[in-house]
């Protein structure tokens, strides 16, 4: 984790706006609570209604993935966000805990928490009992009764979403007061699971890839508009594109102009940018202040959508002509998560889910038979991922 801007000055810079940040949402208790009312409150971003929950928020968000440090998250609360989203699985639950540690002492109806549990599928016979028992730990470590909104994590077709068994159990987890909204997150932006999302009629909330260099943006658009007609709400992740504007991984990607384009849908209730110091937050916070992009931003943007950059569309597209089938999406997104966000934990958990070997690769001989829709070099990328696997835990950042 990058922490370098950490220091008392900022800290007491961040802390002082205390007073005016601080939000409070009427009414509420799991089953009976109102919607959100931010406006009146700060004046300070825009806001939005999260479709049918009735939620509403600041455009920004805090996606605390990769935060290990409770002061920044104080900063962004302090400075009127509301939303704050983590997963089971981020940081080994370290993550949630923290979450939990923060916000023990705040009154409850003054902050929105999404978690996300992952489920394997096809779904095993145990998967009721794992599922709720990985829900009752994920309230544990946020000492939370329940949380705002429950996403499953990371879906990538449609058969997860309509799946009776794992509706039922969501439905279920919402009448037992374990959560307020469902929703699933998705980094495929297929226009087919937002359709499915619509058919399946209880999710109320999906969290989706959104950003300036989307292949299928007309598509995902449309798909969007029609969830929101059917009451979806909307959140955006991977606004960044990986967080650097270049395939190396070295130069740091400008967070408003990106930030900003999100926020041009107005379907877009919320964007939740994973910021990990108070520059970065000062840079989404003065973005949702002044959304509008700039001449020079709309044309830095222009220029990036030609650039190689580390984003994956995660369009599938490899997935068939790859000689070995592996999931090749998956290992570009933790190779962007390595050499993008400099999050080789996630990067070494995503592998891991992948069950990449290390001998992988090795049979085609130096001869890739794939050819990505991005251009990327897909063995060589594969090639210099395989070692984050072999990082002892100790050492992942
Ligand atoms: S590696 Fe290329 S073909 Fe495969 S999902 Fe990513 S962008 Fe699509
Ligand atoms: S070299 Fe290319 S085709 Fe062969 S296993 Fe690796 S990604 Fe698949």
């Amino acid at each position: 984790m990058e922490n370098k801007n950490v220091n008392r000055r900022d800290f007491l810079r961040f802390s002082v706006t205390a007073g005016a940040g601080a939000l409070i949402i009427p009414g509420a208790t799991a089953s009976t609570r109102k919607a959100a009312d931010p406006v009146g409150k700060t004046n300070a971003f825009p806001v939005r209604t999260l479709g049918k929950t009735g939620i509403q928020l600041p455009i920004l968000s805090m996606g605390v993935m990769r935060a290990d440090n409770p002061n920044i998250v104080r900063a962004a609360y302090n400075s009127g966000l509301i939303y704050f989203d983590t997963a089971h699985g981020y940081q080994n639950g370290r993550n949630e805990e923290m979450v939990g540690a923060f916000f023990k002492d705040k009154p409850r109806d003054s902050f929105i928490i999404a978690t996300k549990g992952k489920f394997d599928y096809p779904l095993k016979d145990t998967f009721e009992q794992t599922y709720t028992g990985l829900l009752d730990l994920s309230l544990k470590r946020l000492q939370m009764d329940y949380v705002d909104i429950f996403f499953t994590h990371a879906l990538g077709n449609a058969k997860e979403i309509t799946d009776e068994r794992v509706v039922e159990l969501l439905k279920k987890f919402k009448a037992d007061g374990k959560i307020r909204h469902i929703g699933f997150s998705t980094h495929a932006h297929k226009p087919e699971l937002i359709d499915a999302a619509v058919e399946a009629g209880i999710y109320e909330v999906i969290l989706v890839s959104y950003n300036f260099k989307l292949g299928n943006l007309k598509e995902t658009d449309e798909a969007i508009a029609r969830g929101v007609k059917a009451g979806i709400g909307f959140v955006a992740m991977k606004t960044m594109t990986g967080g650097t504007e270049d395939a190396g991984g070295k130069k740091k990607i400008d967070a408003k102009a990106c930030l900003k384009w999100a926020w041009k849908n107005e379907h877009i209730t919320t964007a939740i940018p994973g910021f990990t110091n108070y520059d970065e937050l000062e840079e989404c916070l003065a973005a949702a202040k002044n959304p509008e992009l700039t001449t020079g931003e709309k044309e830095y943007l222009a220029a990036l959508c030609h650039q190689d950059m580390l984003y994956c569309q995660q369009c599938g597209q490899c997935r068939e002509q790859c000689v070995e089938q592996l999931p090749i999406p998956d290992i570009m997104r933790a190779y962007m998560y390595a050499y993008g966000y400099k999050y080789s934990q996630l990067s070494k958990e995503t592998l891991l889910e992948a069950n990449l070997s290390p001998d992988a690769c090795k049979g085609c001989g130096g001869s890739c038979k794939v050819k990505c829709t991005s251009g990327f070099d897909v063995a060589t990328k594969i090639a210099a991922i395989k070692p984050v696997m072999a990082i002892p835990n100790e050492f992942l950042t």
